[in-house]
């Protein structure tokens, strides 16, 4: 990340990401900008938080920052390090530095993986201080007005070792995210996937059910995203059973128990 980092032009959205609002999420959103909150999304993998934020950050014109954590992740990607080059050393801004000071938006992505010194700097961030404490450098930056931090995390992913520490989610705005409610799913899987609303009603139906087996020992149901992808598969000419056996069964689990119930499920539907 931090030798990809780009100008801050560069992650402006230019055009307006499809984004099919659940609740009132996006007023609560903008109100948390105006009002210099940060922001905790909550919710299962593939069922819209990164869309949301890209339509974010498109409707409120901010430059949007994102990072994927990962368990190396470390304060200093985020804040930047120096770096040599030729015979000098010069410092680079990670994207939480750039955004801090560029007034972005800086999303980071399931939060909880990353090493537990991040918060370190997520902590004087988020609340009414506004403070980048730049240790490497000796330098405290002060957020620009329009900046904003962003947290994604899932709940029913996490160990008890993963979980966000009270202290540090007190701090934020949260927005719950779940799977979208059936007409607006279809309707996304029409819109994303190019499938008609028969095909699309279907899969969603098939979401819906993969999402039931979740007590019956399937680590997560079928996201948003999964149902798309069978739809594109569709969409390009992959036989409908081909197509959800790969992009869902296949993807959802490796127990070949699991995977007969859900390619039985898959020929009930269509
Ligand atoms: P997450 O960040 O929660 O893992 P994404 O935002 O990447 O999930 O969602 C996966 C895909 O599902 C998106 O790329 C988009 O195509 C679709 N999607 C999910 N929810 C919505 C929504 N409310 N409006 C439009 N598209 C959505």
């Amino acid at each position: 990340m931090q030798n990809q980092i780009k100008p801050i032009e560069a992650y402006y959205i230019e055009d307006e990401p499809y984004y099919l609002p659940s609740h009132n999420e996006v007023d609560i959103f903008t109100e948390a900008y105006r009002n210099h909150l940060p922001v905790l999304l909550k919710g299962p993998t593939g069922c819209g938080k990164t869309r949301f934020m890209e339509y974010m950050a498109w409707r409120l014109k901010r430059p949007l920052l994102t990072v994927a954590c990962h368990d190396d992740l470390t304060s200093g990607d985020l804040v930047g390090r120096y770096l040599i080059q030729g015979s000098e050393t010069v410092w680079m801004d990670g994207p939480l530095a750039l955004a801090v000071k560029t007034g972005g938006f800086c999303y980071l992505d399931e939060i909880v993986e990353a090493r537990k010194d991040t918060t370190v700097v997520i902590h004087p961030l988020s609340d009414n201080r506004r403070i980048l404490p730049m240790e490497k450098k000796g330098e405290v930056m002060t957020a620009a007005a329009e900046f904003m931090l962003i947290l994604s995390f899932n709940p029913g992913y996490q160990s008890i070792m993963k979980d966000l520490k009270p202290s540090t989610r007190q701090r934020f705005v949260s927005l719950e995210f779940d799977y979208p409610a059936e007409p607006g799913e279809i309707a996304i899987v029409v819109q994303e996937a190019g499938v008609d609303q028969e095909t699309a009603k279907h899969l969603v139906r098939l979401g819906h059910m993969t999402r039931n087996l979740k007590e019956k020992g399937l680590d997560e149901g079928g996201s948003t995203r999964l149902l798309i992808n069978a739809g594109k598969l569709i969409q390009s000419g992959i036989s409908t059973h081909d197509a959800c056996q790969a992009a869902i069964t296949h993807t959802l689990s490796d127990d070949r128990e699991m995977q007969q119930s859900m390619n039985e499920m898959i020929s009930s539907l269509f």
